[in-house]
């Protein structure tokens, strides 16, 4: 007795990317697989024809906006025509197989998701950073393929692996307005840590998460932009000239920013800065304090049924005083929550405006320190008491505070 030997051949691929936009792949069942491959093929810009008696919602909500024509029907004979990709992803192995065998038939490319052994296409695990596609084929092995995919995507992200066509072929600078989130490195974005990944030149701010600064490698030049409430800090025109002066030597600027660069943050004087000197410039978003500094210390924002709005002030100036843009009396109106941002010394001020304006003494004020640190602290308290409280417990920025009935939900 022998075992039929196996076909060494049946195991080795031949990597290509194909090139789908706009031509017709046929994508036959409606479930959980269908729906990833259909992300993407629609994300390849391919016209994909889907043919399935029932779709999963997300499939649905694709059909919707009509990036995909659905034929609502079982697989017939013949779908395949004028495909040039299909796709046979139904739970059932019969049509599976019989959609593979016409596309055999048609010489039409097939992968079959529940027997890779009957298919001519095998799908790579797929990752993708900006431009460059990493594909990987894990010898028959989908965990496999995906670790080392993740593997390769946490390298470009962290800059263990160097990407150098990152860099432009003209030798031209560039500034990445990136916001940092509220201090935890959990919380910046993905391209956040890949435009740091990258870059050589990094000018933080203190409310940026210091510890990103941390693991740069040696080379990189970081610049100290902090601005201290009442204290030491470097003035904007100094930052802005720095942005451009690094860009235009031809360098990769980042300008690591707390929270979200255009809430409270300058990052528009920033930006015309570099546009004015004619530099490119970058804006990756952030996580802003105002709601991520709350949600990570229990309270939301909004609640159904409850607020139907949410307004963020700066208070670095208090109400009355002849800076001020604010419409304190219509605040002092507003039912929803008021997050407060830069507004410790000014709260007195400020929770009397409110209270004379008509908010009621008693509504529930929260207020957040040192958010997303190992020093956050959650103080609760009332519009009435604010002051007080905000004394007697030493509080210094940097720290948010949240007015409204939301406060009580996690009391
Ligand atoms: N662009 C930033 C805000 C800059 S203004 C953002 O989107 O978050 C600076 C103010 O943000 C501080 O005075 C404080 O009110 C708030 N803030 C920023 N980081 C904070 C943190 N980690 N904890 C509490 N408040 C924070």
């Amino acid at each position: 007795m022998s075992a039929t030997p196996v076909d060494p051949r049946l195991g080795v691929v031949y990597p290509v990317g194909l090139r789908l936009a706009g031509r017709r792949v046929v994508v036959v069942g409606g479930g959980q697989v269908a729906h990833r491959r259909v992300a993407g093929l629609l994300e390849a810009h391919a016209d994909v024809v889907l043919v399935s008696p029932e779709v999963t919602p997300a499939l649905e909500a694709l059909v919707q906006p009509g990036s995909l024509t659905w034929h609502a029907r079982p697989y017939a004979d013949g779908d395949l025509d004028g495909a040039w990709y299909a796709v046979a992803a139904t739970d059932d192995p019969e049509v599976n197989a019989a959609v593979t065998a016409e596309a055999d038939r048609m010489r039409v490319f097939c992968a079959r998701a529940d027997d890779r052994s009957q298919s001519s296409a095998w799908t790579p695990a797929v990752g993708r950073q900006g431009d460059l596609v990493v594909g990987v084929h894990g010898g028959g092995d989908p965990q496999r393929a995906v670790g080392v995919r993740d593997a390769v995507l946490a390298g470009l992200t962290d800059g263990t692996i160097a990407d150098t066509v990152a860099r432009p072929a003209d030798g031209r600078g560039s500034v990445v307005l990136v916001g940092g989130g509220p201090g935890d490195p959990g919380l910046v974005t993905v391209r956040g840590r890949q435009a740091l990944a990258t870059a050589d030149v990094v000018l933080a701010d203190h409310l940026a998460p210091q510890s990103l600064l941390s693991s740069l490698p040696a080379h990189v030049e970081v610049i100290d932009a902090s601005k201290l409430p009442r204290g030491r800090s470097m003035a904007q025109e100094q930052i802005n000239a720095l942005l451009v002066e690094h860009a235009l030597a031809g360098r990769r600027v980042v300008r690591l920013k707390g929270g979200d660069p255009f809430v409270f943050g300058r990052g528009w004087e920033e930006l015309e800065a570099c546009a004015a000197a004619g530099v490119p410039v970058e804006v990756v978003p952030g996580v802003t304090s105002a709601i991520g500094v709350p949600g990570l210390a229990g309270i939301p924002v909004t609640h159904r049924g409850m607020t139907h709005e949410f307004v963020v002030v700066s208070g670095h100036v208090p109400p009355g005083h002849p800076a001020s843009l604010v419409d304190w009396p219509s605040l002092g109106r507003l039912r929803g929550t008021l997050v407060v941002l830069m507004g410790v010394d000014t709260a007195p001020a400020i929770a009397a405006s409110l209270v004379e304006h008509g908010r009621a003494a008693d509504t529930p004020v929260a207020v957040v320190v040192d958010g997303a640190s190992p020093t956050q602290r959650l103080l609760r308290t009332t519009l009435a008491d604010l002051g007080q409280t905000l004394t007697d417990e030493a509080v210094r920025p940097p720290a948010v505070w949240v007015v409204g009935d939301v406060v009580a939900l996690g009391a």
